[in-house]
């Protein structure tokens, strides 16, 4: 007894449950009797032996047509009749466009309920029941037929879930390319400070003198590009507040809080910051889109590096460093993909990480470099602060953006509830 093959037509919807994405469509060819592994869209016979389902490449959730769970989960299962037949109206409209869904129990199997199409008999699965669907399937204990067979499925479909080759860790394979062109100038700044031609004792106040270092307008008087400042140096800007304002330039080293960014204490710390941007800014970035990135990051570490200049006002050492900005873009991460985990090599051993690890981990390392790396800097922690505070306060407002144009690009924009 074969049970039909859907018909493989694509589902062009909104994910119904983070709606950041488009549902994309996933083919998975049965490999072996009940084992299925996704395959690319070019290697589609058109057989009945690859079936199609859509899933969120953000949230990792996925949509099963009718017939597809069951199918997947091996012709024995019943699972979409296992659904508990008591529902509640979900939060949710079905992909499909039939209407709003309902939600099940999946008794025995899954806790959290299960959002089910009353109309087109289609299920949808959240990414992240896929853990809860993986431990319940260690339970011991299940006598009831039905649920035994479920609890199959589960298995199944917790396996299939946990192996979504839509990494979880870059939703969209696009380059992106703000992130390296980012990291590209803070390696070029670096050079250039190990070449001398940035130097940082150029930033070197006498406190309550003025000026600091060099300014732009002090070129004229035969001073080189070497001679300049990039880093703003609290104490001694605060002398300089009376005199910002665009027609200051000669004046004043208020231009340092654009540049400060740049610079790093060293190659660790360097690396550091170049490596926590990679992982967290790749998603962001696609997520975002590029454009807003761009503005996103400059917006986090100019924030940070000017709450820090505020609020540690007798400080003598330079304010350097992307830390600001990756506070940011780490924020806007969280907001993005809180259940998400991160792969993490460790000794040649594969960890899985949550975020808010690395979080800790990347304070941690902060710290650290605070410590070694820079003599009387120590860590900049506003600007982490304040970095982190506008990245928390803004990415909701682009999120929102960015729901909104999805829901125009698919015929069948998600519930804005
Ligand atoms: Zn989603
Ligand atoms: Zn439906």
């Amino acid at each position: 007894m074969n049970a039909p093959v859907p018909p493989r037509d694509q589902v062009d919807a909104q994910c119904p449950a983070c709606r950041l994405h488009a549902l994309v469509p996933m083919l998975l060819r049965r490999i072996e009797h009940d084992r299925w592994a996704q395959v690319e869209p070019e290697e589609d016979t058109g057989d009945d032996e690859v079936v199609q389902i859509d899933a969120c490449p953000v949230c990792n959730g996925a949509w099963f047509d009718a017939g597809e769970l069951d199918l997947l989960a091996g012709e024995a299962t019943d699972l979409e009749h296992a659904l508990d037949p008591t529902s509640h109206p979900s939060k949710r409209g079905c992909p499909r466009g039939c209407s709003v869904m309902r939600e099940h129990d999946l008794p025995g199997v899954i806790r959290t309920p299960v959002d089910h199409c009353h109309t087109c008999k289609g299920i949808w699965l959240d990414g992240h029941e896929r853990h809860k669907l993986a431990k319940s399937t260690t339970r011991e204990g299940q006598q009831d037929v039905k649920q035994r067979m479920a609890r199959r499925g589960a298995i199944w479909a917790a396996q299939l879930l946990v192996q979504l080759p839509v990494e979880v860790e870059n939703p969209v394979h696009t380059t992106p390319w703000v992130v390296i062109s980012i990291v590209t100038a803070l390696l070029s700044c670096f050079a250039l400070q190990l070449l001398g031609i940035v130097d940082l004792g150029n930033c070197a106040p006498g406190l309550g003198d003025l000026p600091s270092g060099a300014m732009f307008g002090d070129l004229a008087d035969g001073a080189t590009f070497a001679d300049l400042c990039f880093a703003p140096v609290a104490g001694s800007l605060k002398h300089q507040w009376g005199r910002l304002g665009f027609g200051a330039i000669g004046e004043g080293s208020w231009y340092t809080l654009t540049t400060h960014w740049l610079l790093h204490g060293g190659w660790a710390h360097l690396l550091g910051n170049c490596y926590f941007l990679y992982i967290f800014g790749d998603n962001v970035e696609t997520l975002f889109g590029r454009r807003r990135f761009v503005l996103f990051f400059l917006g986090a570490a100019l924030i940070g590096g000017f709450a820090e200049v505020l609020l540690t006002q007798n400080t003598v050492s330079p304010i350097i460093g992307a830390s600001g900005g990756i506070a940011g873009v780490m924020a806007a991460y969280l907001w993005c993909f809180p259940r998400n985990k991160l792969f993490q090599v460790v000794l040649f051993v594969q960890l899985k990480l949550p975020v808010w690890v690395y979080l800790f981990v990347w304070v941690g390392f902060q710290a650290v470099m605070g410590l070694f790396e820079t003599s009387d800097a120590g860590v900049a922690w506003f600007s982490h602060l304040f970095g982190f505070a506008f990245g928390a306060a803004v990415t909701p407002l682009i999120l929102r953006m960015r729901r909104r144009e999805i829901a125009k690009t698919v015929r069948t924009p998600a519930l804005a509830l």
